[in-house]
């Protein structure tokens, strides 16, 4: 049986990387809904949107259209923003500065809550974000809120911009997970929470395939 799996929790907890890995030997659809809050943040870094201004906000809500495309040559999931790729843009840090306060406005989290929603019950699918087992899917089947130490977190994520060719280093990284934290889990608007009935996955010493195996055990049951 098709069914949702919904993996939430904090920044570079290596949720990404495991619902990526469980939708590929399930067979199952991936949508990572941290890639189009970056999109929404891109678009309105671009034309200027101001973060105080309902009506411009609704307004360029209404010309943001978000895609994702399966990129045969690297075998991934790209992120495609009005037609135009921005999966390498997406995941600058000068982004990442700024997405907590982007997906914070409700009616950003109002229009994409809704495109998740439609997205996802089409088929089995492995959704990651903040709150897929809360907010997008409370009624999927299985539901992980994955954690891990900031320094384990503030590591993976360095490694990360730097195979993309971005230095940056530790403590800029550690402050930006702890603010995205922050806002994340004390806006007003779905704030980042473990929904009653997820299971707590700690990945600071496990590796990719043990949390990949430990997904997909919760989904056999
Ligand atoms: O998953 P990722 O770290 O790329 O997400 C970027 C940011 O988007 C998060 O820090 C959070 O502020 C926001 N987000 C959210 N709800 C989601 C997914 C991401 O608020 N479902």
């Amino acid at each position: 049986p098709k069914i949702v799996i919904a993996i939430d929790g904090y920044s570079s907890c290596g949720k990404s990387t495991t619902a990526k890995a469980v939708a590929a030997r399930m067979g199952y659809g991936y949508i990572d809904t941290g890639a189009m809050y970056r999109a929404v943040s891109l678009f309105f870094v671009r034309e200027r949107v101001s973060l105080f201004n309902n009506k411009e906000i609704t307004a360029a809500l209404d010309e943001i259209h978000i895609t994702f495309n399966h990129n045969n040559r690297t075998d991934r999931n790209e992120t495609y923003l009005n037609g135009l790729n921005v999966e390498e843009e997406i995941r600058k840090m000068y982004i990442s500065n700024i997405v907590s306060e982007v997906s914070a406005i409700p009616e950003v989290r109002w229009s994409l809550v809704a495109q998740q929603q439609k997205m996802g019950r089409r088929r089995g699918v492995v959704m990651d974000g903040r709150d897929i087992g809360t907010k997008v899917f409370p009624d999927a089947e299985v539901k992980v809120f994955m954690t891990a130490d900031t320094y384990t977190r503030a590591r993976r994520r360095q490694q990360e911009l730097l195979a993309k060719g971005e230095l940056v280093n530790l403590e800029d990284i550690i402050k930006n997970l702890e603010k995205r934290d922050f806002i994340d889990t004390t806006r007003a608007e779905s704030p980042l929470v473990r929904a009653p009935d997820a299971t707590l996955l700690d990945t600071s010493h496990m590796t990719i395939e043990e949390q990949v195996d430990w997904v997909i055990e919760q989904s056999d049951r």
